[in-house]
């Protein structure tokens, strides 16, 4: 059964019962006390949310007030009782009726109100014990259906000082009405002080009014139009890079950060706006556009700001829900000047408050974003502005002050208020703490600081190159954090480094397969043939010389004796496609291919002349030492083809200074080098590298498993007891699999573990350390084009907490995370990662424009020759200077290893005759595994049990709203919801 056809049969259900609207009684202003009035739109929305989320303070409305002075406490609760009296809406409940929420005047109620005596504690307590008291008052939950939906607390602290805890449902109050509080409650509370009995004007309408009227207004088409032309096509959801994964329920939880502006840059700002003929609000919303631009790398930001829907005058007077929401929607694109982005935000401003009439509830109804249940439909980020106004008087003998408080919520996962007071601006983050840490938000709002002061200097500056990160930011990512200079001893050729062993331990096991093993003598021997026997075919150095072998000795010597010959290997995995393999040899030229007898017949119509190992072994007659002139650190050593978008395979030219870095740094990093390796990858792939070179250059010894070891985990453990393997470095999926079907009893050997090619999750992270706990594990991340490693991280049982980091860089390597724009990003905000140093080649085998895109100008080093690697991954740094990996700027993919362009594929199909456009998706197992999860969780889930029980109390479009929010059921969760 489809979502459609489940909701069709919801509908049906209900059709029965029509709009109760219309049964509402027409002269609402006789509505005689006791009978219902409908709720408004806003009303309606938080009601609903109140359903979903009974004990969830987030839709409280709070003000704390300090009194200093005489406070006759007597009198303030009379006062408030006054004021009860004057506003229905302070008597009201919400009731449902025949399908209906409905809201319901009582002819009376009492104050709820307490009040606590804390002088007796110590002084220098009493401030906090106050504070918590007022979180305890502001966070109860107030239950709609019953009242009173406001509540007092009143905290004495000394007899010369109060705290007023006004905690309220937002449903019957905002931001207005809190005003209109105060200064009611300054003027009875005089009144009544001084004797006499207050007498304020009597009110015209009652809020029951207004939202009748709100509900029989028809709405302009011109505004929906407008909106739906404005909020046209995808909207963005904003991507703040976030400290903890977002969960699949959101708390609501949350906190503020309050920051001063200096009145020196508050003047400047006042200027700036005036002259750029609009406001501080339109002026500090564009500011934060573009800081969440720059945090984001979005273009399309959709920000949403509150305003008092208060036209008529009869309103004005009136306590209750009057607000409504306007999307700002701004497109960043370009990269314009500040200025001019002000224009169009300014202009965006005024569109949106010309067409204001239209319900923030109905414009979801007729958008139909996509939603999830854990964020806000349309916008995630909330900008609000207000000028403070001076506290009403409550008399000569008493003061009133008046601060934000903190009392733990955050309806969205960001909001920025301006508060903007006599001489200075006060910028107040309010954000989620189920998303962010306190000190995200400390540098956020430096960072906003950092950009606003950027703005005075140079308001014309294009918006990608506002300063954001203040000068310790900048010198911590350029120099601190790439501090990796290591000096080695000079080497010209990896070769060197394993002849070396040759001569110091020449009968030590180097390498084994499954059928035979070989000393470092002999396999310089057999390399040394296999040299001689390329020489007499009189190749260059720098020649490509395709190497087509299984996993296995002849592999090794392959690869040895052709960098002996001053050659570079380019290997050719013979479970490829014979296409595949015949175009990296055309692309390559290489004239030669070495194979093993067994993948001999593998090649039928190809211009390069094969030799088989097996035979130049038998034949070549002599095995002394080969001398290879001319052959330095800038000579090729391989060329390793990857995925390429153009629908062709890449060449990677990798020399033997690139690798011999990649060795060396290993030395510089590991503790100890490797007795036993055991090489999982395929030749193909560059992480072989780390197994065959790490392991000769340190005098270890090389184990090549059988083919297709890998899918058998019994025989792979077997494998690691019987040669006492200590080393190894396999894909996370693979070693997760070796952990979980593997017998660790046969694993006692190993010492380090290395895991890279694809992101190492914190649940691999529990399962290792829960197994293996005394085995060091590795996460290493690099690109091929970077020579096979450039950061590492040593895991440890702390880090399945969070994302698994990659790490810092390695020696002599250079990271940097930058914008679109090649900027740096702010700490945590996601970049492309770039990528300097030794081991970067220099560009791609005959690909000069793409070579050009990829390897760029190195602009933080002052060798102009000096060259970064875009790597197109995506990254962070966290605030400890650990990188995290935050998958692909593109469309690559990893699929048990293999680096895929997904356009290689589209490429290749559309060139089909028949085909005339194609898509190619990867259909992740993980999804599924995701999703078998949350239905776990929704079954389980309280939340779910509430949602049912909502279904049926309400009216169809509002079901269908509900089932709309809950997108991320899938169509079997549903059938679980109708279930009777
Ligand atoms: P390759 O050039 O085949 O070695 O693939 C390099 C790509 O694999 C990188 O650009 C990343 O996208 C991915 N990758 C490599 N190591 C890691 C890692 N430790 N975590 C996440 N992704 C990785
Ligand atoms: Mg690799």
């Amino acid at each position: 059964m489809t979502k459609n056809s489940i909701l069709e049969r919801w509908l049906n259900r209900k059709k029965t019962t029509d709009t109760k609207l219309n049964a509402v009684p027409k002269h609402i202003k006789d509505l005689p006390i006791g009978e219902s009035a409908p709720l408004s739109y806003g009303q309606q929305r938080l009601w609903f949310l109140q359903q979903l989320f009974p004990q969830n303070p987030f839709y409280h409305y709070v003000d704390v007030l300090r009194f200093k002075g005489i406070l006759n406490v007597d009198v303030l609760t009379q006062s408030f009782q006054k004021i009860i009296e004057r506003h229905d809406i302070l008597r009201t409940t919400f009731l449902f009726k025949n399908d209906l929420g409905v809201q319901h005047v009582s002819s009376q109620m009492e104050l709820e109100h307490s009040f606590f005596d804390i002088s007796d504690q110590a002084l220098n307590l009493r401030e906090s014990i106050a504070l918590d008291l007022a979180l305890e008052i502001s966070r109860q939950p107030f239950d709609l259906s019953k009242g009173p939906l406001f509540r007092i607390g009143i905290i004495q602290l000394t007899d010369r000082e109060h705290f007023l805890v006004l905690s309220m449902h937002h449903i019957i109050s905002d931001k207005w009405s809190m005003r209109i509080l105060r200064e009611e409650l300054a003027l009875i509370y005089q009144t009544l002080n001084s004797g006499l009995s207050p007498s304020l004007p009597k009110l015209e309408i009652q809020y029951a009014d207004y939202a009748y009227l709100q509900r029989a207004k028809e709405i302009d088409s011109i505004h929906l139009d407008y909106w739906k032309s404005k909020l046209n096509g995808e909207l963005s959801i904003l991507n703040l890079p976030t400290d903890h994964p977002r969960p699949t329920h959101a708390s609501y939880n949350g906190s503020l950060i309050t920051k001063e502006l200096s009145t020196e840059l508050t003047n400047k700002l006042r200027i700036l706006a005036k002259n750029s003929n609009t406001t501080l609000f339109v002026l500090l919303l564009s500011a934060f556009k573009v800081m969440l631009y720059r945090y984001t790398n979005q273009e399309d930001i959709l920000i949403g700001t509150p305003f008092a829907n208060r036209d008529e005058v009869e309103l004005e007077k009136l306590v209750g829900f009057f607000n409504e929401t306007l999307v700002l929607r701004s497109d960043l694109s370009g990269d314009p000047s500040f200025t001019s982005l002000v224009q169009k935000v300014r202009q965006t401003v005024l569109d949106a408050f010309s067409h204001k009439d239209t319900p923030f509830e109905n414009l979801v109804k007729h958008l139909k974003p996509d939603r999830y249940i854990s964020t806000n439909p349309l916008f995630q980020g909330m900008f609000l502005y207000h000028k403070v106004e001076p506290t009403p008087s409550f008399g000569d003998q008493l003061m009133l002050e008046h601060e934000p408080f903190d009392f733990g919520v955050s309806k969205f996962d960001l909001t920025l208020y301006i508060s903007e007071e006599e001489d200075t601006i006060k910028t107040i983050f309010e954000y989620s703490t189920d998303l962010f840490e306190p000190e995200t938000i400390e540098r956020m709002q430096a960072h906003f600081k950092t950009m606003l002061e950027g703005i005075i200097n140079d308001p014309d500056q294009r918006i990608s190159r506002l300063p954001i990160l203040s000068k310790n930011e900048l010198k911590q990512q350029i120099v601190d954090w790439n501090d990796t200079e290591v000096t080695f001893p000079k080497i010209e050729t990896i070769h060197e480094m394993i002849e070396g062993h040759v001569i110091r331990i020449p009968n030590e096991t180097a390498v084994i397969d499954k059928d035979s093993q070989l000393t470092y003598t002999e396999l310089d021997q057999k390399a040394n043939r296999i040299a001689q026997h390329l020489q007499t075919l009189h190749v260059t150095p720098n020649t490509p010389i395709g190497l087509c072998c299984q996993r296995s000795i002849e592999m090794v010597i392959g690869i040895f004796g052709i960098l002996k010959a001053g050659c570079a290997y380019v290997p050719l995995d013979p479970d490829y496609p014979i296409d595949r393999l015949q175009w990296m040899l055309d692309d390559s030229k290489a004239p030669i291919v070495l194979t093993q007898s067994q993948t001999a017949d593998i090649f039928t119509n190809i211009n390069s002349t094969i030799f088989s190992i097996d035979n130049i072994l038998e034949t070549q007659p002599s095995d002394t030492t080969i001398l290879t002139e001319n052959i330095g650190s800038d000579n090729l050593a391989y060329i390793i083809y990857t995925s390429g978008s153009t629908g062709r395979p890449k060449g990677v030219p990798v020399t033997h200074s690139n690798l011999i870095h990649s060795i060396n740094a290993r030395f510089d990093y590991y503790p100890d080098s490797p007795e036993n390796f055991l090489l999982l990858s395929s030749l193909s792939f560059d992480s072989s590298i780390v197994g065959i070179f790490w392991t000769l250059s340190t005098g270890g010894c090389l184990v090549l498993p059988e083919f297709r070891i890998e899918q058998d985990m019994e025989c792979l453990s077997t494998l690691i007891s019987k040669y006492g393997i200590t080393h190894t470095l396999l894909l996370p999926s693979l070693y997760s699999l070796l952990l979980q079907h593997g017998d660790a009893e046969r694993m006692t050997s190993l010492k380090t573990i290395i895991v890279a090619g694809e992101s190492c999750t914190s649940t691999l992270c529990k399962l290792h350390f829960g197994i293996l706990p005394n085995v060091n594990l590795y996460n290493e991340y690099g690109p091929t084009e970077a020579t096979v490693w450039c950061t590492v991280h040593h895991l440890s049982k702390e880090d399945a907490k969070r994302t698994i980091p990659i790490g810092k860089p390695i020696a002599n390597t250079q990271i940097y995370v930058l914008d679109q724009n090649h900027q740096l990003v702010p700490q945590g905000a996601t970049g492309e990662i770039f990528i300097g140093g030794a081991g970067v080649v220099k560009e791609y085998f005959n690909l000069q424009s793409l070579s050009t895109n990829r390897f760029v100008q190195n602009v933080f080093s002052t060798d102009v020759r000096s060259k970064l690697y875009r790597t197109g991954d995506l990254g962070r740094y966290r605030v400890d200077g650990l990188i995290e990996f935050l998958g692909r700027a593109d469309r690559q993919v990893k699929i048990r290893g293999y680096r895929i362009e997904l356009d290689e594929i589209t490429e290749v199909l559309s060139q089909h005759p028949e085909i005339d456009e194609a898509v190619v998706f990867v259909h992740a197992d993980d999804e599924k595994t995701s999703e078998d999860s949350w239905s776990k969780t929704i079954i389980e889930d309280k939340q779910t049990q509430q949602i049912i029980q909502l279904l049926q109390l309400l009216e169809p479009d509002q079901a269908e709203q509900l089932i709309e929010s809950v997108e991320t059921i899938s169509e079997n969760q549903l059938e679980y919801l109708f279930k009777d």
